[in-house]
């Protein structure tokens, strides 16, 4: 039986080898395979006929959509979400886990980007979603492994120690709680040898980690117990006829006063205007088998360009990033399919960073998802062009997860009210830092 199990091994490894040597670029596998949050999250079911006629639909069934259906039926509206394939198959399902607050990248990036007020407004809007958290997870028993260790971004040069040295003056003047580790401090942290190339750490305390997936399973649960109605149906297309909304599905028509679009990279499918601007990118993943406890933080690096781990409660390390080394593979693509050169390089990160972890490896899942990347960053949340009465949200470059419960509840009060809450202006389309997205 063991030996079985080596020859099974040998071949796999020798299989993968020939897979990264022969065709470096392309697809991994055929089929699209599921996360590790996916995985270990029991698929909630969902209803196959739609109601006739609801207040709000909410399209998309990820940490957006879930969120906005809970806010609405936790306020008495009638509302149905529409999900085309199940809850969390998207990105939510798909991500790192990370909490974190602030914008993507850093908070000096994201200040030179869209300026220093926008920068705060989400430095704000991030912190109230973190309040929510604390709030909603236990009002509502929903179990999904939040917690907020805080965040390590690992510095491997002296010149990105003091990138990352100026950020930390720069939170700290703005009146935000970060600070920087030397070698041994970090160290303390992470209970394996440092490589040797990590020269200290900015830490950022509060932070949070998350399974992605049973956070959204979990909302959409009480989403249900306040009466929301969760269906599988792909919306085709959303129209407007004297003053009302029709939205077209594979399952029958639904008629709605208001619609909450909530399908992120995909939002270029269902309005046209905005696939200039907001394009699905591929970013992957990958886990390992469970490990002792080694890291309680979550941990970033630039090693290749912005990688990312944790270690989940059930000792699994998941990594991801290095999409940059498929720059054109990755990017306008449909379907979350694993690319062998990005998955090769993501096998590297670990034995780079704690070399003394590479014989204990062994991987467990291989995983790909679709982000919705915009020009700045920055998502978007504003009305449809040329569909009042539609709401839509999207763009989150990577970074969605510090908006969802707070995003969602500016949703459903826009969509109860019929108007955009004044707090999601910064988000809205006509901002300056917004631009087609650079084809190359
Ligand atoms: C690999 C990876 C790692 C990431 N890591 C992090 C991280 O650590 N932290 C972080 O903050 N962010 C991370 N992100 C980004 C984060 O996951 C997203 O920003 C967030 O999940 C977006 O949620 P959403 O609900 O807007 O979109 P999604 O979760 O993508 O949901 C959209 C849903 O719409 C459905 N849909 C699409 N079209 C239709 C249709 N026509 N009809 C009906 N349904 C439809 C889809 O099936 C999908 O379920 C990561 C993303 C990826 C891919």
């Amino acid at each position: 039986m063991a030996h079985d199990k080596e020859r099974e091994k040998l071949m796999v490894h020798l299989l993968l080898n020939h897979v990264f040597a022969c065709s470096e670029r392309t697809a991994l596998m055929s089929t699209v395979p599921s996360s590790y949050w996916q995985r270990t999250a029991p698929a909630l079911a969902l209803a196959s006929h739609l109601p006739s006629a609801v207040d709000v639909a909410v399209i998309g069934g990820g940490l957006l959509g879930t969120a906005t259906c809970y806010w609405l039926a936790r306020a008495g509206v009638r509302v149905a979400l529409l999900e085309r394939e199940g809850l969390a198959s998207g990105a939510s399902g798909r991500n790192g886990g990370f909490v974190r607050i602030g914008s993507a990248g850093s908070y000096l990036e994201a200040k030179e980007r869209l300026g220093a007020e926008t920068a705060r407004q989400v430095m704000t809007l991030t912190t109230e979603n973190r309040t929510l958290l604390r709030q909603v997870l236990p009002e509502e028993a929903i179990a999904c492994a939040y917690r907020e260790p805080g965040s390590l971004r690992l510095a491997l040069s002296e010149e990105q120690a003091v990138r990352f040295r100026r950020e930390i003056a720069e939170l700290q003047a703005d009146g935000y709680d970060a600070l920087w580790l030397d070698r041994a401090q970090t160290q303390e942290l992470i209970q394996t040898p440092l490589g040797e190339e990590i020269v200290g750490a900015r830490f950022r305390p509060a932070q949070g980690l998350v399974h992605s997936a049973l956070l959204v399973q979990g909302l959409a649960q009480a989403a249900t117990r306040y009466g929301a109605s969760l269906c599988q149906a792909e919306v085709l297309q959303v129209t407007s006829e004297k003053e009302e909304l029709y939205v077209q599905t594979t399952q029958g028509s639904l008629h709605a006063h208001q619609v909450v679009m909530a399908v992120n990279a995909w939002t270029g499918q269902l309005i046209p205007e905005m696939a200039p601007f907001l394009v699905p990118v591929l970013e992957q993943m990958l886990a390992y088998a469970p490990l002792p406890p080694l890291f309680t933080a979550g941990v970033g690096v630039d090693a290749v360009d912005g990688e990312y781990l944790q270690q989940t409660l059930d000792g699994s390390l998941l990594v991801g990033g290095c999409g940059i080394l498929a720059p054109d593979e990755g990017v306008g693509v449909w379907e979350p399919r694993p690319l062998a050169v990005v998955q090769g390089a993501l096998e590297q990160i670990v034995p780079r960073l704690f070399p003394a972890l590479t014989p204990q490896l062994r991987v467990a899942a291989r995983w790909a998802g679709l982000m919705g990347c915009v020009s700045d960053a920055h998502p978007i949340v504003d009305v449809a062009p040329g569909l009042p009465g539609v709401f839509f949200v999207g763009g989150f470059s990577g970074h969605g997860m510090p908006f969802g419960l707070r995003l969602g509840q500016l949703l459903a009060e826009s969509a109860t009210s019929g108007v955009l809450a004044a707090e999601l202006w910064p988000f809205r389309l006509d901002r300056p830092s917004l631009l087609p997205w650079p084809r190359s």
